[in-house]
C-alpha cells in the first residue's frame, strides 16, 4: 500500500491519481474507489505534513553531508540546501498524502462505515448535479 502511495496511486484500490484530480487539488475521496482519505480523522493531514517535513529536512541534511564529504564550496552548498527547502516540499506534497494513506490503511482497516462512505461518494461523483457545494 506504501508503494501504491510513491507511485501516486490510491493505497486501497492502486487507481491512478488516487484522491488528486490535479498535482496539489485533492478530492474528498479516491476517484476510483471512493475511499475517503480523512476517514473522520482530522490528525490525517498532520501525519502527511510530518511526513513532508522529514522527507525535506532528510533532503537537506543528506545534501549537507555529501557536500562536506565531496567538498563541495560553501556558496553552491547554501544554494542547493535552500532550493531543495523549496522545491522538496512542492514536489513531494501529493506523495505525503498518497504514502500517509498507505500507512493509515494499514495501521486503521477501513471500517463498514468507511466503504458506505466510498459508496456515496462514488454516487455523487457519477451524478455531479446531486452536488450542492
Ligand atoms: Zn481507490
Amino acid at each position: 500500500m506504501i508503494l501504491r502511495g510513491l507511485l501516486r496511486r490510491c493505497a486501497w484500490c492502486g487507481g491512478k491519481g488516487s484522491f488528486f484530480s490535479s498535482w496539489y487539488r485533492k478530492e474528498s475521496g479516491c476517484q476510483t474507489c471512493g475511499m475517503n482519505w480523512e476517514r473522520g480523522y482530522e490528525g490525517f493531514e498532520l501525519g502527511a505534513a510530518t511526513m513532508g517535513v522529514f522527507i525535506t529536512f532528510g533532503s537537506i541534511i543528506f545534501w549537507m553531508v555529501a557536500s562536506v564529504i565531496f567538498g563541495v564550496p560553501l556558496v553552491p552548498l547554501l544554494l542547493v540546501a535552500g532550493s531543495l527547502a523549496v522545491f522538496v516540499p512542492i514536489i513531494t506534497y501529493p506523495l505525503t498524502y498518497s504514502v500517509w494513506f498507505g500507512i493509515d490503511l494499514a495501521i486503521r482497516p477501513p471500517s463498514e462505515k468507511d466503504f458506505a462512505q466510498a459508496e456515496e461518494f462514488l454516487a455523487q461523483m457519477a451524478s455531479p448535479q446531486t452536488l450542492t457545494k
